[in-house]
């Protein structure tokens, strides 16, 4: 069978494309150095074609500015600098390899521009690659934040089938390297992440994505090899990929991040679609940047032919006109993650159903137009997160006035109204699904005014601890500590301090697996402050430090990507030790004798089903023993409400 797509008649041919990709890489390290010498062609084992001389490089440069300034026209180069998707009439998006090369070539051809790197690695152990792009030669985070200049990270491939992204972005920066629009590099520090799923874009079909209109000779696969969606994983850090992309994004601390998709689910005459999460969830001096900017670059898209509107997200599947709710982007998605560090994050969907090469050109609009703006207005973008950073920093000072923080966002009621421009919908009977199906009629256009809720207010909000300790003896704790660079400190001696505890109870857990992990889905939790050995070896993290959100919601366990949530912290469910019911039914008659808790067994007993249940029966009495473990469903994650005198050693980091 042909793959379908739908509300297309498609002349596609089901040819999956031999892909020669996977080199034989055997090792699987985690530490990478973000200039990795071998990939860039500097090192021994770099390949021929990097390997050239300065001197080649240069005369292999000046021919390039020569043609480019002489013979080419625009989107007229040559053949040999036409992208994949381009030379096959968009009916394929180019493989890893060819990516590689063709970012390689541009490195060759403007050497001090553009550098080729990577990143980490993914499990199947290809590089993650990076491309750098800086006018003044800053290719390390310390010369790039000396220019001054904004620095973008952009963004491809987490869910590999969705290829646009990629391809118009090697258009960009192949104009940016052949000096067509050299103008674009001149404000901004670029950083590209072209593949960023890499094992899931090598397992190529074309029936990946059955809404997806091109490229017909294939795309990749959405998870990655181990079935992980990195678009889960920002916050978690289960997988290498996602490990790797929060250190580039620790240590090169990106002002802007956009996170290039493709999407279907309902019809309509957008071909680019955005989202990014507002203020107050994005601080509000950089979300005043993105509402001044933002909606330029979109309309100078809109006026150059590629019309585009918000992220459409239906409130029900029934019936379009109910509505929009942009739902509040958790931060195991790029949209909710990079909030947390005070930075925006912009989510684009182009619309699945257009043709491939329509998307890739608007999606290129995009990134052109985005750049240049970011460029024209850095400096503002830069002024107004290093704002965000040093108000984040000031609250949780030791010495700051109290303050709260959100733990868990929802959707203002109140939305505005919208325009959309949807294709012609019916409801129609469903043989799949029995019941009706909303079924869309492209080519006529129905424009239809709908409300569209997307403000964040909060849901709930605790008061601002001065810092959190995590017990010692909690690798998986430090470990995605330690993954998003926040600031911590071993604690060098016993110490017994004033702390607030979190305890957990009536744990309920998901029946199916998420992401390879068993979610914890419901529980009661108490706070209460209390005096607490603190072992040594105890991590401090203190709360005057710019992404201290990230150690909020990894920590405080009713967030909705908290490490509780997460199943990371299970063990605190479990009762690891037991008492003898002969030693425990001596122990019951003699409590028995005090009139307080004789009343109460009494009145436990009312209950029917409590005085038939041997189990509950049994921790009744259990608890009120001094055996029983009083660390049953404590949280080893204490909340420091007050400053506090410890001996610390800087911790470096995992
Ligand atoms: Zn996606």
């Amino acid at each position: 069978m042909k793959p379908l797509f739908v509300n297309h008649s498609s002349s596609s041919r089901a040819v999956c494309k031999e892909k020669s990709c996977h080199q034989a890489f055997t090792s699987n390290e985690e530490s990478h150095p973000l200039l990795s010498e071998s990939l860039a062609g500097r090192g021994s084992s770099g390949s021929g074609s990097a390997k050239v001389s300065a001197m080649k490089k240069h005369a292999v440069l000046a021919i390039f500015l020569l043609l480019s300034m002489s013979v080419f026209a625009d989107d007229d180069f040559p053949d040999d600098w036409l992208t994949v998707a381009e030379k096959t009439d968009f009916r394929a998006t180019s493989s890893y390899d060819e990516t590689m090369g063709f970012l390689r070539r541009l490195e060759t051809a403007a050497p001090g521009l553009i550098r080729v790197t990577d990143f980490g690695r993914s499990g199947q152990g290809r590089p993650l690659l990076l491309v750098i792009v800086s006018s003044d030669g800053a290719f390390t985070p310390e010369a790039a934040a000396a220019t001054g200049k904004p620095v973008v990270l952009l963004q491809s491939c987490i869910h590999a089938g969705e290829v646009d992204g990629k391809d118009a972005t090697l258009m960009v920066l192949r104009d940016i390297a052949l000096e067509r629009k050299p103008e674009l590099a001149k404000g901004v520090i670029i950083l590209f992440a072209p593949i960023y799923n890499a094992d899931g874009h090598e397992r190529v079909s074309p029936y990946n994505r059955s809404n997806q209109n091109g490229p017909v000779e294939g795309m990749g696969y959405r998870a990655t090899a181990n079935g992980i969606n990195l678009n889960r994983d920002f916050l978690r850090l289960e997988s290498p990929e996602a490990r790797a992309m929060a250190r580039l994004v620790a240590i090169w601390n990106p002002h802007l991040h956009v996170d290039n998709h493709v999407t279907n689910g309902s019809d309509h005459a957008w071909v680019l679609t955005w989202l990014v999460a507002e203020a107050p969830q994005l601080d509000k001096t950089v979300d005043a940047w993105v509402g001044a900017h933002l909606p330029k670059v979109l309309a100078e898209i809109e006026a150059a032919g590629h019309p585009n509107g918000p992220y459409v997200s239906l409130v029900s599947g029934s019936d379009p006109a109910e509505g929009m709710i942009w739902d509040v982007s958790q931060p195991r998605y790029s949209s909710g993650y990079f909030p947390l560090r005070n930075r925006p994050s912009i989510l684009i969907e182009m619309h699945a159903h257009k043709p491939f090469q329509d998307r890739v050109y608007a999606n290129r609009a995009f990134m052109e137009e985005l750049i240049g703006e970011i460029g024209r207005s850095g400096k503002e973008l830069v002024r107004a997160v290093a704002a965000a950073d040093a108000a984040e920093i000031a609250r949780g000072r030791a010495d700051a006035e109290p303050s709260e923080v959100v733990v868990r966002w929802d959707v203002a009621e109140e939305g505005d109204t919208l325009t959309w421009p949807a294709h012609e919908w019916a409801v129609e009977d469903s043989v799949v699904l029995g019941g009706s199906r909303v079924r869309y009629h492209p080519g006529e256009i129905r424009e239809v005014n709908l409300e569209w809720r997307h403000t964040p207010v909060p849901e709930l909000t605790l008061p601002r601890p001065r810092g959190y300790i995590v017990l010692a003896g909690w690798p998986q704790i430090e470990e995605v500590t330690a993954g998003h660079g926040l600031r911590a400190y071993r604690i060098e001696k016993d110490a017994e301090l004033e702390v607030e505890t979190i305890r957990l109870s009536k744990p309920e857990f998901a029946t199916f697996p998420y992401q390879g992990v068993v979610m914890v889905e419901d529980f009661e939790v108490s706070r209460q402050t209390e005096r607490r050995a603190i072992p040594a070896g105890s991590l401090w993290i203190p709360a005057d430090q710019p992404n201290f959100e990230i150690a909020v919601q990894l920590f405080e366990p009713e967030a909705p990507d908290s490490l509780v949530r997460w199943g990371a912290l299970s063990t605190v469910f479990e009762r690891k030790i037991y008492i003898g019911t002969d030693v425990l039914e001596e122990l019951a008659h003699e409590m028995l004798d005090d009139d307080a808790i004789r009343q109460e067994w009494e009145a436990a007993l009312d209950n029917p089903d409590f005085a038939v249940n041997r189990s509950a029966r049994y921790l009744w009495w259990y608890r009120r023993t001094p055996y029983w473990d009083e660390t049953i469903g404590l949280l080893p994650v204490l909340r420091v409400m007050r400053p506090a005198e410890l001996e610390l050693e800087v911790w470096p980091g995992l």
